[in-house]
């Protein structure tokens, strides 16, 4: 093992990655310590999945080297330790689901017990039911379980929440920050910031195969230094800065006090004034709308 990795669940250390003449990543840099829960967010095509797929040895990088729980990906016994759902699982339609968990149950050296996996995924109810007739959202709790089997000590999860109504997407947030809690390493990849925010010590956002931003969900929102600030006026304002719904006005600004002296200097009366950090959605849009810059 090299010096430095032993902490370490994922590190990445100048990792590139091209298909033909694109390059899906660009030089990354990422060091996951264990025990970390992690969120990946990105546009379609930023990278997200390409990143997921090399730590887990899926892919070989083009350039840099990659370490996870202090060896390599491809190492069979790294391989064990490591449980992951993918957007493109497949499995057979004609397995029960209480079949499939004891199938992959045998690959792992130390699996959960089967009840365990089918009560953290919400499954008692359809153990016996065949893949073949579940829904799509069930299908999704099984990959989740699955990804569970071997008790591992660093979960990825590649969107996982898709497909899912509300509750079935609240219940499964809960499961993996439970799991997070247990002190297993969680690196999810998702387009709800929403999610991110809730369960991720830490968001790595990534665009255009960068690392565009890596912090605390409150760290990217305080890199982008945005307001949103909402007023009412009667007084006409034709100004640009401003988005008009009948009397109210709203504007994302650096500096929401030379935003209203301005008003203020022409004369203009408000009512209503709130003034409010700029949410992760909007934090988001504004990284990756090439306003770059990194929090930590
Ligand atoms: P999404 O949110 O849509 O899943 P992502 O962030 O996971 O996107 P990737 O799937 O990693 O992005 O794709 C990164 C880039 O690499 C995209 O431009 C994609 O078209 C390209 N790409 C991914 N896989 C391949 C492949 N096997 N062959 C060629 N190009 C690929």
């Amino acid at each position: 093992m090299s010096a430095g990795t032993g902490e370490d669940a994922v590190l990445f250390r100048g990792v590139s990655k091209s298909y033909g003449r694109l390059l899906a990543l660009d030089a990354i840099d990422l060091r996951i310590p264990r025990g970390e829960s992690v969120a990946i967010l990105g546009p379609n095509g930023a990278g997200k999945t390409t990143a997921l797929s090399l730590l887990l040895g899926l892919r070989r990088a083009s350039a840099g080297a990659i370490s996870v729980l202090g060896g390599d990906p491809r190492a069979r016994s790294v391989r064990a330790r490591i449980g992951a759902m993918l957007q493109s699982s497949g499995l057979p339609e004609y397995l029960r689901v209480d079949e499939a968990l004891e199938l992959f149950r045998s690959y792992y050296p130390a699996p959960l017990p089967i009840d365990e996996l089918l009560s953290l995924a919400g499954l008692d109810d359809i153990a016996g039911s065949r893949i073949a007739r579940l829904s799509g959202g069930q299908v999704q709790r099984l990959y989740f379980a699955l990804a569970l089997c071997g008790d591992p000590e660093l979960l990825v999860l590649d969107e996982p929440t898709v497909g899912l109504d509300v509750e079935a997407r609240r219940s499964l947030l809960a499961t993996i920050a439970a799991i997070a809690e247990r002190g297993r390493t969680v690196l999810m990849s998702t387009h709800y910031l929403e999610e991110a925010d809730a369960i991720a010590d830490r968001i790595v956002v990534i665009d255009r195969g960068r690392i565009i931003a890596d912090g605390s969900p409150r760290d990217v929102k305080a890199g982008v230094a945005r307001k949103r600030m909402s007023f009412r006026t009667r007084s006409p304002l034709d100004d640009a800065r401003f988005a008009r719904d009948g009397e109210r006005y709203d504007a994302l600004t650096e500096s929401p006090e030379s935003l209203l002296r301005d008003l203020f200097a022409r004369g203009i009366e408000i009512d209503d004034l709130t003034v409010t950090g700029a949410t992760l959605e909007e934090a988001f849009v504004a990284l990756t709308s090439g306003e770059h810059r990194h929090v930590a």
